[in-house]
């Protein structure tokens, strides 16, 4: 039987990408998704062109009572778990703390925090050999935001990706001993869809030049780190916190 990884945000940019990359390194893939089923549908169908299973799955990690059902899909179609990519998240429109509104900072927080716990839960629920499970790998998609803090932008979304900093040191010694290995990756400016929904025109061409190796990165970039981190490769990496950032 093939290794299995579930992808959450899945179907477009960074998730995308590991996808296809874990299909290429020989994994059948689960492939999560919110609102875009086609574009989930056309990343199942590059997975299957390299001749691995693929399926799209559902459910908005924001939702809490979806996630069990998530998870329920992947035993139903593939029967075993061995990875969890964690990377379904968002942003908001740029803003200082002091105009915002109270549902914009826990909808962040839902969905790039309780979300992504809950993922987790549910992956440590089924690889855990406390649960008589074989083990397996969890990749939290984290930010350098973590680390900047994101002034004058949007501090709710740092904040919660140093929320999945601290997650991902905590529960990889939770289960270290469980045959569980946690890690997250923090990407810098990275080329994707996710700027739109910062309301800035531009923002990664205007941003790049103060990266210090003067562009932005790629999500295929991206999905090189998080699939070494899924892979035995890696096998004596948990708890590290691995920056793609172009130095940022
Ligand atoms: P993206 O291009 O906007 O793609 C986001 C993906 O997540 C889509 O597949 C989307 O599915 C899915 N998604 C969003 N909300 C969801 C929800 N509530 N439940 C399930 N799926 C959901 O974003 P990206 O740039 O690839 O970002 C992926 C991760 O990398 C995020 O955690 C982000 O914070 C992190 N990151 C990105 C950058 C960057 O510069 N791009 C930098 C640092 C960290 P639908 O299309 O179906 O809604």
């Amino acid at each position: 039987m093939e290794k299995v990884v579930l992808v959450t945000g899945g179907s477009r940019g960074i998730g995308a990408a590991a996808a296809i990359l874990a299909a290429d390194a020989g994994y059948d893939v689960a492939v999560n998704y919110r609102s875009d089923g086609p574009a989930a549908e056309r990343v199942v169908g590059q997975i299957e062109a390299r001749g691995r299973r693929a399926i799209a799955i559902q459910a908005d990690v924001g939702a809490p009572d979806q996630i069990p059902p998530l998870f329920e899909a992947v035993d139903a179609e593939f029967g075993r778990l061995d990875a969890l990519v964690n990377n379904a998240g968002i942003v908001s429109p740029v803003s200082r703390l002091d105009v915002m509104e109270a549902a914009r900072i826990e909808r962040i927080l839902r969905i790039n925090v309780v979300g992504a716990m809950l993922c987790a839960r549910e992956a440590v629920r089924r690889m855990s050999t406390r649960h008589g499970g074989r083990g397996g790998v969890i990749v939290n998609v984290s930010s350098a935001a973590a680390r900047l803090g994101s002034p004058g932008e949007f501090v709710d979304y740092a904040a919660s990706k140093g929320a999945i900093d601290s997650f991902t040191l905590g529960l990889a010694k939770e289960v270290a001993d469980e045959r569980i290995r946690v890690n997250a990756v923090r990407p810098g400016l990275i080329e994707t869809e996710i700027h739109d929904s910062a309301g800035v025109p531009d923002r990664v061409e205007r941003m790049a030049p103060g990266v210090p190796v003067k562009r932005a990165g790629t999500a295929d970039e991206v999905a090189e780190a998080l699939v070494w981190l899924i892979s035995d490769r890696s096998s004596y990496v948990t708890g590290a916190l691995l920056d793609v950032s172009g130095g940022r």
